[in-house]
């Protein structure tokens, strides 16, 4: 079977690029008004390589406490 690898095109510059699991890391959103409305948002991202802009794929929602 052959893998298909998943490109992901940088917004800021078009480079296509592996979006790897060790690469990945959680960027977080809190900005004052907003986050008191509505919570602290966190987000999957990814530097791209070659102009090391930030690019994130997935905002990551919160797990519910039981
Ligand atoms: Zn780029």
């Amino acid at each position: 079977m052959k893998k298909k690898t998943k490109l992901y095109t940088c917004k800021v510059c078009g480079e296509q690029f592996e979006l790897l699991k060790e690469n990945k890391y959680i960027g977080v959103e809190s900005n004052g008004v907003s986050a008191a409305f509505n919570g602290t948002k966190y987000f999957d991202c990814f530097d791209c390589p070659k102009c090391g802009c930030q690019n994130f794929v997935n905002v990551r929602l919160a797990k519910k406490e039981k």
